[in-house]
């Protein structure tokens, strides 16, 4: 059955509301759908000329910029401005992503979303908020700062009564999700016709029991507070399409933008935000540029990401980085008895493991580390163990596997 709740969303409520704010989105919207086929020569073209804008910053009165606060990379909180065309270009950048997946304007969409901030608007329900999201949004959202058994359950429960069509959600609330409804064995549950992950590193083991549990497919992304959209999968998922009308991405190691395939520290650099220039941003992720060209024919060019935030690496006494999340898979998920665990790396030689025991954790437990830590971080790494509780969220909800106090700069 055709749905004319979402047929009215997208041809009547978007373009009126547009109309009514002043929003630009819908020109921004027509333009990224067309670039999206240029060639590689051309966009790179497009870059320069917004770079070139930018640095002709025009005069912007406070009353023409929206502020803006991200929790920042590393917790301390960066705040800044963005010029309302570019609240709107940003906006326009996320609904071309979300068409990748299938979404369109008025799609009923399931949120799985650790952080409050971003949810706060629609969680308060103002009556303003309540009637747009009846109308145009249509969402239905779960606030997964913290996970509950009970919260899964009542959710699980909403989903089969309002049957979304899409799910965007943190990588690991998703997880977590698609492990608890395996763990019920049962297999009466909604299933989305694809999921949007995000704000989180989607690890291969995750996404592979996610679409099982969905029997859909994933469109991973990677994006953050202070730039929306960075880069996305498309329909063909060979890597992450970079948003490269509006950001242009560089990938460094000693200073020296890398080559295709290697690893580099992302630097980002908004093209588009005339109100405040955001010029080579480090953002504390790494990634590796790509070189390949994509069989979907889009000329965005392709990455990859790195599996965690810079932070998120450990460094090994001999100099291999090792990412934290990996080791969460292969060494942590393999130890016997243990609930859950943070690897905290204070010095190069020294890694001290955060552990939540289980009921069974014991002698063997123990053994299995001594004969596996080495075999990942070498023999001459020291460790520790400190059992713990729990482990605290971050204030971004996001879940920290692994943090470094070493200097990024000894590692990259
Ligand atoms: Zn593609």
């Amino acid at each position: 059955m055709p749905d004319l709740m979402q047929w009215f969303a997208r041809n009547i409520v978007f373009p009126a509301e547009s109309i009514w704010i002043g929003s630009t989105a819908p020109t921004h919207l027509r333009e990224l759908e067309r670039t999206q086929f240029l060639p590689a020569g051309e966009l790179t073209e497009l870059q320069f000329q917004g770079d070139k804008e930018q640095i002709r910053a025009k005069n912007y009165s406070e009353a023409m910029l929206v502020p803006n606060k991200t929790g920042g990379s590393t917790g301390s909180p960066l705040f800044f401005y963005l010029d309302k065309d570019r609240l709107f270009s940003r906006q326009a950048a996320t609904f071309r992503h979300n068409h990748w997946a299938g979404w369109d304007i008025g799609t009923r969409t399931a949120f799985l979303w650790g952080h409050r901030g971003d949810l706060s608007e629609t969680m308060k329900m103002k009556w303003k908020a309540k009637l747009r999201n009846k109308f145009l949004d249509r969402n239905i959202v779960m606030d997964t700062s913290s996970i509950t058994r009970d919260k899964l359950i009542n959710f699980k429960l909403l989903l089969k009564q309002k049957r979304p069509d899409i799910y965007i959600a943190y990588a690991n609330s998703m997880y977590l999700f698609a492990r608890f409804l395996k763990e019920t064995g049962s297999s009466d549950y909604h299933r989305p016709k694809a999921i949007i992950t995000s704000a989180e590193v989607l690890a291969p083991e995750q996404r592979k029991l996610i679409e099982n549990i969905f029997e859909c497919k994933i469109f991973d992304r990677y994006g953050s507070r202070e730039t929306s959209v960075i880069a996305s999968e498309c329909e063909k998922h060979s890597g992450l399409h970079i948003c490269a009308e509006t950001f242009l991405v560089e990938f460094i190691k000693d200073n020296k933008p890398v080559g295709a395939g290697q690893l580099g520290k992302i630097v980002i650099t908004d093209l588009l935000n005339y109100g405040m220039p955001f010029i080579r941003y480090q953002i504390e992720d790494a990634g590796v540029p790509s070189s390949e060209p994509c069989s979907c024919d889009r000329g965005l060019p392709l990455m990859k990401m790195a599996a965690g935030r810079m932070t998120d690496f450990l460094v090994t006494p001999d100099g291999r980085i090792i990412s934290g999340a990996a080791l969460t898979i292969y060494l942590i998920a393999n130890a016997p008895g243990v609930a859950q665990a943070q690897l905290i790396q204070e010095r190069k030689d020294e890694i001290v493991f955060k552990i939540v025991r289980g009921d069974t954790f014991g002698d063997q437990s123990l053994r299995f580390f001594e004969t596996e830590i080495p075999k990942f971080f070498g023999a001459a790494i020291k460790y520790s163990f400190e059992y713990v509780d729990y482990i605290p969220l971050e204030s971004s909800g996001k879940y920290r596997f692994s943090m470094s106090k070493v200097d990024p700069a000894e590692m990259f």
